[in-house]
């Protein structure tokens, strides 16, 4: 007998090698001519005790039953082990021979990690005591596999299985117990029942232990969502100018780079305006850099209104807007500019904390069109130099080039 098959095992063993001796005894006070209603009395106390085994034998198939179909359940239709799970099960159809009953626990032990957890757990143990798993091979888990709510929602299968699972220990459990009521203690009974117990305890240990690994998990889930939506917004604000709200220079080289790639692949025309506000140092020289501060506000808002939704318009930085305006020729460009200078005395719009007295600042611009495989330095550039041409001849004013 397997040593790994203690208690219930041996101990059906056991009684079987005692009927078995108790049998010959009682042939051989046959043999010696006995008392009839000796021999009687001895004969129904064996035809118990083989009843008894028999039980003790059932309830213990039904242990290894439920464990099987619980094996079964976890494994997929494909795997070869279903095949010997199926052999396994057709094997208990009969009531099989101690010798099979322990061929079929070496069978199951070789089965999975849950056989072993079993077959390790010694009676009595005490829940959380539990040992540890065999290793598993470890599989490099997919995409969808590692997919948060995919997780969850295989971690609900396993709770449920394990519920499906509780819920057949606890049969076992009730059916030893009322056998234990109605027969008896008895030292198997009892064994048989301490193990159903282990079995039951293990499966709350592990219901506990599946519910604090979803919760960590959803905790973990939000955490990193918090965290990602805080690195957005850390993005856009490190990409936004915080004073006008535009777009900032860094958010405007990632623009252009990726315009100009565009125009590349399909030859569309872009253009490219550099507006520069006319004697702005006078502003804050003479109101202070708080009103200067609003003067550019207004400034941002007034450019912004003048220009398509494709078209973007950022802070270049200090007094200095950039346009940036795709599928657009020069002169395109040039009027949305104009728009602006027509619209840049009206003040309906400034803030009241701007002195009445103080007109808007005049600006000078400088437009480009891209020229195909320059470089974004160079088309900048040109754009730059026009603007300085601007500035050079009088400032209020827009000087092109193609
Ligand atoms: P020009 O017509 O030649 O462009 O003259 P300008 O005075 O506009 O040009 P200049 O380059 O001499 O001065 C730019 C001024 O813009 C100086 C700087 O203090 C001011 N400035 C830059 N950034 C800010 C800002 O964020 N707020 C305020 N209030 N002023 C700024
Ligand atoms: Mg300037
Ligand atoms: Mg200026």
């Amino acid at each position: 007998m397997n040593a790994k098959c203690q208690p219930a095992c041996k101990i059906l063993d056991d009684i079987s090698t005692e009927i078995e001796k108790l049998r010959k005894n009682l042939d051989t006070l046959e043999e010696l001519e006995f008392e009839q209603i000796f021999i009687d009395h001895i004969q129904k106390h064996l035809n118990t005790l083989d009843k008894l085994q028999k039980a003790y034998h059932n309830h213990y198939l039904k242990i290894i039953r439920a464990l099987l179909a619980q094996i079964s359940q976890n494994i997929d239709r494909n795997d070869p082990l279903k095949k010997r799970i199926v052999f396994f099960e057709k094997l208990l159809d009969h009531p099989p021979t101690l010798t099979e009953l322990e061929t079929l626990y070496k069978g199951i032990q070789s089965l999975s990690s849950l056989p072993q957890l079993l077959v390790t757990l010694k009676p009595g143990q005490i829940i959380g005591d539990l040992p540890t798993l065999p290793p598993t091979t470890p599989q490099q888990p997919s995409a969808t596999d590692t997919n948060p709510s995919s997780i969850l929602e295989k971690m609900d299968l396993v709770q449920q299985k394990n519920h499906e699972f509780g819920g057949q220990i606890q049969e076992i459990v009730e059916v030893l117990e009322v056998s234990i009521q109605q027969s008896g203690p008895d030292s198997l009974h009892q064994s048989l029942l301490e193990q159903a117990k282990i079995l039951a305890g293990g499966q709350k240990y592990l219901a506990l232990q599946l519910e604090q690994a979803k919760a960590q998990l959803a905790s973990e889930w939000l955490q990193k969502e918090q965290l990602s939506a805080e690195l957005e917004h850390t993005r856009a604000l490190s990409l936004t100018d915080e004073l006008t709200g535009l777009p900032n220079r860094r958010a405007f080289l990632n623009r252009l780079e990726e315009e100009i790639g565009r125009v590349q692949r399909y030859h569309l025309p872009i253009s490219l305006a550099i507006i520069d506000l006319d004697h702005f140092k006078e502003i804050n020289d003479r109101y202070g850099h708080g009103i200067g501060d609003q003067v550019l506000q207004s400034y941002a808002k007034l450019v912004s209104s003048a220009f398509r939704r494709h078209d973007l318009v950022a802070r270049f930085g200090g007094e200095e807007f950039v346009v940036l305006l795709p599928n657009t020729q020069v002169e395109g460009a040039v009027k949305a500019l104009n728009k602006i200078k027509e619209t840049e005395t009206v003040t309906d719009s400034r803030p009241t904390t701007i002195p009445g007295e103080l007109a808007l600042p005049t600006f000078s611009a400088g437009v480009a069109a891209y020229h195909s495989e320059e470089s974004i330095a160079d088309f900048i550039e040109r754009a730059d130099q026009a603007l300085y041409r601007a500035k050079k001849t009088g400032r209020n004013k827009i000087v092109s080039v193609e």
